[in-house]
Formats: structure tokens, sequence, C-alpha cells
């Protein structure tokens, strides 16, 4: 049964900063929706040593290790393990052919070297590489642990882990004992308010709460163990919890992105959207537009930067302007109703800001955004509007929604949260919510 893993990342590019280490990252994500803990993530350069080091203070059911298999000097991971463990290296003929044929399919001839990543420490069972030359392998460590190697490049390390070696690890497990989990993605409240929200929500003894905040996306984990029918219940009951606990702030269920979640909404009901932006430049359409098959329901975006694409393209009104200015609420309604009138879509968002350094003021500093919507709800008078309990209002006339947003952060975080707001009225709108309530500090209760 394996419970604990350990991982260990090689490479100079690591150590220096040059490269991300994204592999750790990866596996723990893995790792722990697997049940299985990670106790420790050490990343070492290419040096003989240190590598022995990393494996020697690894101590865990499994560990697990990245880079380091290529066919240069400089790779150690192998001849570093063989040392390690006491044992031979042997070249294994099978994968020697599979690396030759490697390079047959892609058409060049073998460098000499690269048979260096057929040979593996003597007892290891190899796993195949499909997608590059260096094999990986599994290895018995001492006490009971096993040893996974795998290489470097991330997408190869990927596909052998969820290929090879999550079959092997589940293989591992108790069959009448299973881990299950379920993440929820939401936008709106802090990290410390889901904390506090979900306070007491689920014993300690039953199953666990891990949060991730990956900007502007937060989510939050909860993970049962047991016997599979009654974790799988169990699962079910501390979901329902978790839903009625957080609301409207949970937007999705599993990977999915506010931008497919908005997606799903649209297709769902037939409806088309536009976009109008300012301060965000395009980001709102980046965002929707990377997500296949949206030409189903979005019909494009206007990125109207300067006062006058806003008034000559969107039509907004040189009077608004003039008296409201191009970050406020009358204009983004605006531009919104613009865009909606010229594409001919169900719903329109927009947004206008001034996501800095500079073009603050006094009235209007840094951050100050104004989200703005048009759609039939508006007309029909779906929403009543009216003023938060901070005594904010909010703009609600001929058809359009908008209200001003105070952001903090830099110029990115601004534009980030500013697309993220502007998704998230769309899901409010199509969920009959009032999509003003979007964001932080104004959701009643938690
Ligand atoms: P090969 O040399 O055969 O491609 P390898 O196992 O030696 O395989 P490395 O040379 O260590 O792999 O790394 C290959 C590439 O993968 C490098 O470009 C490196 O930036 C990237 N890489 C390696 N380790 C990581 C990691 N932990 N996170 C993100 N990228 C990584
Ligand atoms: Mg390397």
């Amino acid at each position: 049964m394996i419970k604990t893993a350990s991982i260990i990342s090689t490479g100079d590019e690591l150590t220096s900063g040059r490269t991300t280490d994204t592999n750790s990252n990866w596996l723990a994500d893995r790792l722990s929706a697997e049940g299985v803990e990670v106790v420790s993530v050490i990343t070492v350069g290419d040096d003989s040593e240190r590598i022995s080091w990393a494996w020697q203070a690894a101590a865990a059911d499994v560990v697990i290790s990245t880079g380091g298999l290529g066919p240069t000097a400089d790779d150690l991971t192998t001849e570093t393990v063989a040392r390690f463990t006491g044992r031979k290296l042997l070249l294994d003929e099978e994968q020697a052919d599979a690396i030759r044929g490697f390079f047959d399919r892609v058409g060049r001839s073998m460098p000499d070297n690269n048979l260096k990543q057929a040979m593996f420490p003597e007892g290891a069972v190899p796993l195949p590489n499909q997608r590059g030359t260096a094999p990986g392998y599994r290895f018995d460590l001492e006490g009971g642990a096993v040893g996974v190697v795998l290489p470097g490049v991330p997408h190869e390390m990927k596909a052998m882990f969820e290929e090879q070696v999550l079959p092997w690890l589940r293989g591992q497990a108790d069959a009448d004992r299973r881990f299950v989990s379920r993440t929820f993605q939401t936008f709106g409240m802090s990290e410390s308010a889901l904390d506090e929200a979900l306070l007491g929500a689920i014993d300690p003894a039953r199953g666990r709460l891990a949060f991730r905040a990956s900007f502007p996306d937060l989510s939050v984990r909860v993970s049962v163990a047991g016997q599979p029918e009654a974790a799988e219940r169990e699962l079910d009951e501390l979901s329902k919890e978790v839903h009625r606990r957080l609301g409207d702030a949970v937007y999705a269920e599993g990977d999915t992105t506010m931008q497919q979640e908005v997606g799903q909404l649209l297709s769902r009901r037939g409806l088309t959207l536009v976009t109008a932006e300012s301060c965000t430049g395009g980001l709102i359409s980046r965002r929707l537009t990377d997500v296949a098959g949206c030409s189903d329901y979005y019909t494009g975006g206007i990125v109207a930067y300067s006062q006058s694409v806003k008034e000559k393209v969107l039509g907004v009104s040189g009077v608004t302007l003039a008296m409201y200015g191009e970050v406020s609420e009358e204009t983004v309604a605006e531009m919104a109703l613009g865009a909606r009138r010229l594409s001919g879509a169900d719903l329109a968002v927009a947004v206008s800001g001034i996501a800095g350094p500079g073009g603050g003021s006094d009235d209007k500093p840094v951050g100050t955004v104004c989200i703005g919507m048009a759609g039939d709800l508006f007309s029909e008078g779906a929403f009543s509007g009216g003023e938060f309990s901070a005594g904010e209002d909010i703009y609600l006339e001929g058809g359009a929604c908008a209200r001003t947003y105070k952001l903090g952060g830099n110029r990115e975080w601004i534009r980030v949260l500013s697309s993220q707001l502007a998704l998230d009225w769309t899901r409010r709108y199509l969920l009959g919510l009032e999509p003003w309530r979007s964001g932080f500090g104004v959701r009643g209760g938690g």
C-alpha cells in the first residue's frame, strides 16, 4: 500500500531558475488526487553527489524522479541511481530497439550515445517512452519502497505517468479501499473567507479539504478514503455541504475553467455573446476563444481602447463620454449596448477601467473598473437592481446594467481580475442571478 511519495526533480536549468519546475507541481497534484501524500519535493542540479543525497533524503513509499535521463554526459540520474542502490547497469535490447525505432520514425540516424538511454540498473522494470527517446524505469528500494524514474520533458513525463505509473500505483492499493476526490472551482470569495465558510463542514476523520489558488482561480478539493461505495456516498454528501455553504461562489466542479463554464451555459441556452473591451485589451476574447467550439456561441469582440473607437465604432455618445468619462457605468453600458446592436448577439459584456500604473485620479484611482452588460433580461425587468449594503449603487437602465469596482493589484492583476468579473457576470446572467453581485466583498453571509 503506497501512502507517501517523494519527488525529485533534476536539472541545472531548474536550480538556476531558468526553467520553472512544473513537473513536481503536476506530479504532486496527481498523487494527492490518488490519496498519496507527498512528503517532500527536492530539486537538485545535474550533480552526481547531489542526486545521491536527494535519493537518500527522499524517504517515502514511492520516490519519483524526473529529468537527467538524456544521452549527454550531464544527464546523471541512471548512473547515480545504480551506484546509490549498488546495482550494475545493463543494456536492455528491447528498449535499445525502441530508441532506434524512434530515430527511424523521425528520419534521423541514432547517435551512439543514445544507447546510454537503454541502460538500466539491474532488476529495473523499463517504462517505455512513446513520445521521446528516454525510457523510464521502476525499481525496488530498500525497505519495500519503490523508485520510479521518468524523463524531464513535461509532456513525455506526464504521458508516462498517466499510462504506466498510475495503473501500477492503483494496483498497489487495497481493493476494498478507495480514494475519491472532487474539486470545486470558486470565484468571489477569498481563501480565508472560503476557509471560514467551510469551517467544520468536514470531519477530519471522514475527509480532507484542500485549497488551491492559481489566480484568478481558487479551487477547493474534498477527498475521502474508505470502502469504495461508502467513500462515494460520503463524497456526495460532503459535496452537497460544500455547495450549501459556498452557494453561487462555486462556478463549476472538476477542472472546468470559468470560460468553459460560460461556454457551456451559453450553448445549453442557445444564446450568443459579444464582448466590448477597453482595459482588458482582448483578454476576455482570448479566454473565450481558448475553448474549442466557441464559435457556436461567441460572435466576437471589439477592443475599444481609445475614446474615438468607443464613440465611432461602438456608438457611445459624445455627451456620455464628456459628462461621465471613458471609465464610467454610463460608458460601459453604452459600450455593451453598442456591441450588441452591431453583432446582433443575445448578450453583451463590456469592460472599461484604469489598469495603471498611470492614468489614475483622486476620483478614479488605478483599479477603478466598470463592467457593463446588455441583454433582454434587463429590459424585461427581471432584475430589480437596488443598492448594496455597502451603499454602492448599480446602474440599471435602458436594457443595460453596470457597476464600478475598485480593484487592487498591479496592471496584470487588474486586467485578469476584470476579465474574470466579466465572465462571471455572464455566468450569473445565464443562471438568472444578479450579475452585479459578482466580485469580492459583496456576498451576503458568505
Ligand atoms: P531528454 O534529455 O532525453 O530530453 P531528460 O530526462 O534528460 O530527457 P532533461 O534534459 O532533464 O530531461 O529535461 C528536458 C527538458 O525538459 C528541458 O528542456 C527542461 O527544461 C524540461 N524539464 C526538465 N525537468 C523539468 C521540470 N521539473 N519541470 C519543467 N520542465 C522540466
Ligand atoms: Mg537535464
